[in-house]
């Protein structure tokens, strides 16, 4: 088997996500054969750091010999039961210690199988809650340039115009406050307000608001202050209204806590997890709530108050045991300080960005660091020259529009950040000319 067979065998059969399928007339498939620490490698032997720990799952390195190892004795044990009316061990040990390590007060953990789904699970719970507290409240709010997943609901409280205006017919009731436009405190301030005057408006509609905490993933790399969190929880208290954090991307450890919510030492009313939770080896998402709100669907069998919502998949057992396997690591090893070491010796490697020419600003929020080209058009497909020219040189990048991020798994070593940030500077110097102003 070479890259070639396989990659014409899939092209015969595969439609790809997030793809235009056209472009891989130009454009290899690249086959993966297989994967170990940050390295992937193709049928033809070609290695490759996944920069992007692919598409920001994957925490502690590819094939994993503890998270696999934990995964094949659950597999001999128990790989899936029926989660309503039937339990299991390594979901219940899941949940005890999620509740413990997420921000006090969140008490309550529902399953789902990815980050848009678990989106899903709480804008429905939010919207029910009030409900069945007598309130009919059908409006969401987000932050412009979001993103939260691509399923109806989940897009309809995104806001990257790429992903969603083609959709737009489709979608369920949500409107926009502005997010903070830089990292400053000031920013964060003035972003606070807009969504006071917005509450002050119509506060009585509005179920809830959901952000990503301090990093837009998806958004480009946009990153703002913590201030804006701890400003919004409250004023969502204020008016009753929910907050909504999308720590899918954020969560276990990127941003330099373990929770993004920490730095701005609030409780959402929900916590939406996924992405690293299970180390990157499977499909899984959960919800955190506090009791208050589970509270509001706990009664007496007959009154439509019951959260009747549910996938096929829930609580899989093989996942819950690669989620405690990830807890078990940042148990076990210093991933938090670890990180802070690793994040330091990005910034340093950043600093030389700064002075391209074609270089517009350079952004960092614990281990997710972001450089923003300036001067091209987006026809120039300026990340795919990026994207291009990296993968030549064994390096996995896929810039976002003209961002070209770095988001590598943590057991990333400085020998191997030397390489993936040597090639990010040699395929931004060698770009051509831009035609944008
Ligand atoms: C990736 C992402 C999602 C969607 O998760 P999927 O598993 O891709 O459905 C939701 N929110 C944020 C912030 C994300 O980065």
């Amino acid at each position: 088997m070479t890259n070639k067979s396989i990659a014409k065998r899939d092209l015969d059969v595969i439609w790809h996500p997030c793809t235009q399928m056209k472009d891989h007339e130009f454009l290899p498939m690249i086959p993966v054969k297989s994967g170990k620490g940050v390295w992937l490698e193709d049928f033809d032997g070609n290695r490759y750091i996944d920069a992007i720990a692919s598409w920001w799952v994957n925490i502690f390195g590819h094939v994993n010999p503890y998270i696999s190892g934990k995964i094949k004795e659950q597999v001999d044990t128990l790989e899936h039961v029926i989660l309503a009316g039937f339990t299991h061990e390594p979901i219940v040990r899941l949940s005890e210690r999620l509740i413990k390590l997420t921000p006090e007060g969140l008490d309550r953990c529902f399953y789902a199988d990815n980050g848009s789904s678990a989106v899903e699970v709480a804008l429905k719970m939010s919207y029910h809650s009030h409900k069945n507290s007598g309130l009919e409240k059908p409006l969401f709010v987000s932050l412009t340039n979001s993103y939260h997943g691509e399923t109806i609901g989940a897009l309809s409280v995104g806001d990257v115009e790429l992903y969603k205006d083609t959709y737009k017919p489709l979608l369920i009731a949500c409107v926009q406050t502005s997010v903070p436009e830089d990292m400053s405190e000031e920013a964060a301030i003035k972003a606070a307000k807009d969504f006071e005057v917005l509450l002050e408006e119509r506060a009585d509609e509005i179920a809830a608001l959901i952000i990503e905490p301090l990093v837009q993933g998806a958004g480009y790399m946009h990153m703002y202050h913590p201030l804006y969190v701890t400003l919004v929880r409250e004023l969502c208290t204020r008016f009753n209204v929910h907050l909504i954090a999308d720590e899918v991307l954020v969560g276990f450890g990127r941003t330099g806590t373990l929770f993004a919510c920490e730095q701005a030492k609030i409780t959402p009313d929900f916590i939406v997890l996924s992405k690293g939770l299970t180390g990157g080896y499977l499909p899984l998402s959960v919800v955190l709530t506090t009791d208050v709100i589970y509270q509001k669907f706990y009664c007496d069998y007959g009154l439509h108050k019951a959260f009747l919502h549910s996938h096929s998949y829930t609580g899989n057992a093989l996942a819950c045991a690669a989620a405690n396997a990830t807890l078990d690591i940042f148990e076990n090893e210093n991933v938090i300080e670890n990180n802070k070491k690793t994040a330091s010796y990005m910034t340093q490697h950043l600093e030389r960005f700064k002075t391209l020419s074609n270089v517009k600003e350079v952004r960092q929020t614990g281990m997710i660091a972001a450089i923003e080209l300036k001067g091209y058009k987006s026809e120039e497909r300026i990340g795919l020259k990026v994207y291009e020219y990296a993968l030549s040189k064994g390096v996995l990048l896929r810039p976002l529009g003209h961002i070209v991020y770095f988001m590598p798994p943590y057991i990333i070593s400085d020998e191997e950040m030397d390489i993936m940030f040597d090639t990010a500077y040699e395929a931004i110097v060698r770009l051509p000319e831009g035609k944008g102003e």
